[in-house]
């Protein structure tokens, strides 16, 4: 691939340029940036590694931004045409590679397709990969910081009320935008690769609170752990006192399952946390399992061998579902909160959720109802024996401290 040579403060490309590469820097590195309001500003400073322009292997465009070396900088240019006929030579794990790597560029291409089905002529395309590019900066600041934190949702035994375990779910304490939730954040660290460094804190992190809140449960003279309120009034039957230690729950991103070496980072992670693994579940999606099954089933199955445990996440919400429920080894299958809150009032949607519980006992797993906010749902996923559930009707995702106390109480 051809190589191109800028000097400190060299102009790559300016803004309104018609594009036809992309770059990607080996050495040096570049600064995105867009003029706003009659000012330029610097959108992200890009280094080693770092590719850019790539909405020029989507079409021939309009750069939305300039693009400034700020010191001798190398780069590798790469062509739509080029990118073509690499993609067509290359063996299916090269193109997996690519297709991982080239997340963002994937993306951009799918919002520009329903862009132009909806006849927009891409301009709040250019706004979001200018957001998302900001936000990738705003994120790599976030991990640095540790402006990250973990919240947990107590898992309750249906039959008895106890709390069982807990979901963790992460947070990120923006220094100005106050609390934010997965849903601001979770996709651009997906696309851009950074979910798997915030995957290590999140389980690290969840893993000492496990400690922690084992510790309370099952420590010397700790009491037996009491069901939350909604719970004890929609349980009068006598309530059996779990003795098995809490677990956690950690959601895992099929990015972060990708290399193999990663999972041997998650296992070491693991062992050394001192907490038994089969106290910790990975929570993963249909989605790892559709989008190469062959790499899943190893994955999953060098999880297993730490002895850690499988939940299948939000199931019934994609589409592989059953073909894939006895293919793969999973111990724990997770009603996606979509059935869950039709199921007191919609007949089917109750029968599905009967079914898929029926299902999940015949193929020896367990079942975990997520998204219970109503005490019929509650009643419901009881009559159906279902095991276990978390939702708002019990407890909100709570902070370490008012988990913590959670359990005191
Ligand atoms: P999820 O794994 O399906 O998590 C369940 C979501 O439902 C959480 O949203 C939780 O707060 C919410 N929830 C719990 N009970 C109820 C309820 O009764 N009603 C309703 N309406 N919602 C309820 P949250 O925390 O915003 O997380 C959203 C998604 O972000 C998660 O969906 C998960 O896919 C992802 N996520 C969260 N933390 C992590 C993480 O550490 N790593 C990765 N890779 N993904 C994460
Ligand atoms: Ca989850
Ligand atoms: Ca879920
Ligand atoms: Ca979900």
């Amino acid at each position: 691939l051809p190589r191109e040579q800028f000097a400190a403060g060299e102009q790559i490309f300016a803004q309104g340029d018609l594009g036809d590469k992309a770059y990607f820097i080996d050495r040096g590195s570049v600064d995105i940036s867009a003029e706003q309001g009659g000012r330029r500003v610097v959108i992200a400073r890009l280094k080693a590694g770092d590719l850019f322009g790539e909405l020029a292997l989507i079409n021939q465009q309009t750069r939305s931004a300039t693009a400034v070396a700020v010191e001798p900088t190398e780069v590798v240019a790469i062509t739509a045409a080029q990118l073509d006929r690499a993609l067509k030579g290359a063996n299916p794990l090269l193109r997996k590679l690519l297709q991982v790597n080239l997340g963002r560029f994937q993306w951009t291409q799918q919002f520009m397709l329903q862009n132009t089905e909806s006849g927009d002529a891409g301009q709040p395309l250019e706004k979001r990969a200018k957001r998302d590019l900001a936000l990738e900066k705003e994120i790599e600041t976030a991990i640095g910081e540790r402006q990250f934190e973990m919240h947990y949702q107590p898992i309750i035994a249906l039959r008895g009320g106890n709390t069982v375990g807990f979901e963790a779910l992460m947070r990120w304490r923006h220094p100005r935008r106050g609390l934010l939730y997965p849903a601001e954040f979770i996709e651009v660290a997906e696309r851009t690769g950074q979910i798997v460094e915030m995957g290590r804190f999140a389980l690290e992190e969840s893993l000492n609170a496990l400690k922690a809140f084992q510790m309370l449960s099952s420590g010397a003279g700790a009491s037996p752990r009491p069901p939350l309120t909604a719970l004890a009034e929609a349980a009068p039957e006598p309530r059996p006192r779990s003795r098995d230690p809490l677990f956690m729950s950690i959601n895992v991103s099929g990015r972060q399952l990708f290399e193999l070496q990663e999972i041997d980072t998650i296992g070491d992670l693991v062992m050394a946390s001192g907490v038994d693994p089969k106290q910790v579940k990975l929570e993963i999606t249909e989605s790892l399992l559709v989008d190469d099954p062959g790499h899943a089933a190893a994955a999953l199955q060098m999880l297993r061998e730490y002895g850690m445990k499988i939940a299948l996440d939000d199931f019934g919400t994609g589409y592989s579902s059953l073909s894939y429920l006895h293919q793969f080894p999973m111990d724990t299958l997770k009603i996606d909160q979509t059935f869950v809150s039709t199921m007191g009032r919609d007949p089917k949607s109750y029968r599905i959720v009967r079914a898929i519980v029926g299902l999940a006992q015949e193929l020896g797993m367990e079942t975990i109802a997520e998204g219970i906010e109503r005490n019929n749902q509650l009643a419901g996923l009881r009559e159906i024996e279902c095991d276990y559930g978390q939702g708002y009707l019990m407890s909100r995702p709570a902070s370490f401290r008012e988990a913590r106390k959670l359990l005191q109480s």
